[in-house]
């Protein structure tokens, strides 16, 4: 699976590396408030280039952070999931705490969506601050691009096989998709999630 590693800021629209991000944002994020807020830097946990820096209320609870996850990323049939933090289990009952009671920044944390065709996610707060924050209580900061994902013919793939991706294979074009040996009930979308080509994923809230 090739892709750049590459992001945009949703701030200021500026695209970046991976690497780069991080840093940026500390230089873009300007207003303040009175909201304490955590910087959280999220990626798949054998996925790497699918990435993504939000800010949450520190007030939010994990179930809200949970449910961002499954909107942006995650959500194909309401399967469990849970964060381990500081070796600590929080299933679905637990995640009534407060994020202020459960993160600090600097710490890295973990989740899972799935116990069978699991997504495994890494999290890691990046810092605090006082600010603002709409309604939601999240936004997103900045996101990875769409990896580029090319089909045995040379084109990009928009379609993944549900059973060839096992072994690697199956990112297909659209007419390579139509002659695909396992079928074309079999594909999925290509989506900018690491849940791309698991379960019944096809996408999240939030585009791609
Ligand atoms: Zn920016
Ligand atoms: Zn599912
Ligand atoms: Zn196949
Ligand atoms: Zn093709």
């Amino acid at each position: 699976m090739g892709g750049k590693m590459k992001g945009k800021c949703f701030l200021c629209n500026k695209t970046f590396s991976k690497a780069g991000m991080t840093k940026h944002l500390k230089a873009c994020i300007k207003e303040s408030g009175e909201t304490k807020l955590f910087h959280i830097m999220i990626e798949g946990l054998h996925d790497p280039e699918y990435w993504l820096h939000i800010e949450i209320s520190a007030d939010a609870i994990l179930g809200d952070l949970d449910q961002f996850l499954r909107d942006i990323w995650l959500e194909c049939c309401g399967h469990l999931s849970k964060f381990t933090i500081n070796r600590e289990s929080y299933s679905e009952e637990d995640m009534n705490f407060q994020l202020n009671r459960v993160l600090k920044p600097g710490m890295e944390f973990y989740h899972i969506y799935d116990f069978g065709s699991s997504t495994e996610l890494r999290l890691r707060v990046v810092s605090e601050r006082e600010g603002k924050i709409g309604e939601e209580g999240v936004r997103i900061l900045a996101r990875n691009e769409l990896p580029l994902i090319t089909c045995g013919c040379g084109k990009n793939a928009k379609w993944v096989c549900t059973e060839c991706i096992y072994e690697g294979e199956g990112w297909l074009c659209d007419e390579c998709a139509k002659e695909h040996e396992c079928g074309e009930e079999m594909l999925l979308p290509v989506v900018n999630s690491p849940r791309v080509g698991v379960c019944g994923y096809n996408g999240g809230k939030y585009g791609n």
